[in-house]
């Protein structure tokens, strides 16, 4: 056996090791708190603490800046093993890799990674992405939030809206305009550190789903900022949302697989256990069926998934891929979430079964990281090679 094989070998190894031992995490010390935390609105912090020192929070964010280096491949397959258990554990994972940290790793320089992208990676410090506007969040180029420049920095004005880790983030990776005029053009990406004065956090309470995390509204009232608020180049901002989102798409896909498969662990459990008519309902065709409908669309979406995390470590842009996945993944995670209520009866709209969360968050998941709407049309323009008047996410 070559020493490459070997090589081989043992990062597999590793990876595997890694994925058990998030499962391991989830089962052992997510499950039996989501609901509780779930309801309260609110993730626990000693959770987060004990992610960070396992290292979980490292993804594909590479070593030398206080990552785990992983392929994206293993990286869909961690997000995945959390998610059986908690999607919104998932989301943190993601975002040193994604919606956050990407745009960083791609295109900080090394003291803004130093500042920012190694203590996320580290899991020491949160961060947040402020995309979506009050307006909307499908539009991208559209932004309203604007900036001027002052001296040698910026003033930033704006808002933006249904922004998540508002409690927790200690920086927020943004996007504003200086001229609406030159639509993508004209945008600029910037770090705000979250104590800079006249940025404010307004929290919602309530949502439908994705509950223990604090999604809100970010406000910039004259927002002072320096030079090495700049992130990428003065107008290249929008090529950084979409580093940002395309690699979120594959995250969400991820959760969303997670979700949908922890859909199907409980109702395989529940049919076989709940006896109706005399004999468990897992005799009965129409549960079988909904039983089978639902492995088949969970190992189609995870393969999409794998697909595009492909594309991705081949170095490719993988918009089409990566919509696919996100597309596919949330449609069949609502619909599994749906049947699992379904064969729960009653119980599924109990907060004593977990059916009823995955049902809540499965809404929500055709919504964030582009609605399916906005995927469908991006598949179909590659597809026609038609373009829109404005670049939408
Ligand atoms: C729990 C939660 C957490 C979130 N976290 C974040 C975050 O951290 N950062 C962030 O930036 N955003 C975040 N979002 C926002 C999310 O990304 C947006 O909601 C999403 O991109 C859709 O934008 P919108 O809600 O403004 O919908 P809009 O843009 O108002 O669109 C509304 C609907 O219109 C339809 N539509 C719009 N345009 C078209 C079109 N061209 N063709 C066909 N149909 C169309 C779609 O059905 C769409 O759902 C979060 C949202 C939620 C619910």
């Amino acid at each position: 056996m070559s020493a490459e094989t070997l090589d081989i070998e043992q990062v597999e190894a590793d990876e595997a090791a890694l994925i058990r031992l998030v499962g391991d995490f989830g089962r052992k010390s997510v499950a039996p708190r989501v609901r509780e935390y779930d309801a309260a609105e609110s993730l626990p912090r000693d959770l987060l603490a004990q992610m960070g020192d396992l290292g979980f929070f490292g993804g594909i964010v590479p070593v030398e800046w206080g990552g785990l280096g992983l392929d994206y491949l293993t990286f869909s397959r961690v997000i995945e093993a959390i998610s059986r258990y908690d999607h919104c554990l998932g989301v943190l994972m993601s975002m040193p890799s994604a919606l956050v940290g990407a745009g960083l790793l791609q295109f900080g320089d090394t003291a803004q990674k130093e500042r920012w992208l190694r203590p996320l990676a580290e899991g020491r410090i949160f961060g947040a992405a402020g995309v979506t506007e009050p307006r909307s969040g499908s539009d991208v180029a559209g932004t309203d939030t604007h900036y001027r420049r002052d001296g040698d920095g910026f003033v930033l004005s704006g808002a933006k809206a249904w922004i998540t880790n508002l409690d927790i983030a200690s920086f927020y990776v943004t996007f504003a305009t200086s001229d609406k005029s030159k639509g993508a053009h004209g945008i600029s990406a910037f770090i705000i550190p979250a104590d800079t004065p006249g940025v404010e956090v307004r929290p919602y309470k309530d949502k439908l789903g994705f509950r223990p995390l604090c999604t809100g509204e970010l406000v910039f009232k004259d927002v002072r900022l320096g030079r090495d608020a700049l992130l990428g180049e003065e107008g290249a901002g929008y090529a950084v949302a979409m580093t940002a989102v395309e690699r979120g798409r594959l995250a969400v896909a991820s959760r969303a697989v997670g979700l949908a498969q922890a859909s199907l662990d409980a109702s395989v459990s529940y049919a076989k256990d709940r006896v109706v008519f005399s004999r468990p309902i897992a005799e009965f065709q129409m549960v079988q069926k909904k039983i089978s409908d639902m492995a088949v669309n969970i190992k189609a979406a995870r393969l999409l998934t794998e697909d595009s995390a492909r594309a991705l470590q081949a170095g490719r842009r993988a918009r089409t891929e990566t919509s696919m996945a996100k597309m596919f993944a949330s449609d069949i995670a609502q619909q599994a979430a749906t049947e699992a209520v379904q064969i729960h009866g009653a119980n599924g709209v109990s907060p004593e079964f977990p059916v009823a969360r995955l049902y809540r968050d499965a809404k929500v998941f055709q919504i964030v990281e582009g609605a399916n709407d906005i995927h469908r049309l991006l598949i179909a323009r590659d597809l026609l090679g038609t373009s829109s008047r404005r670049a939408a996410r």
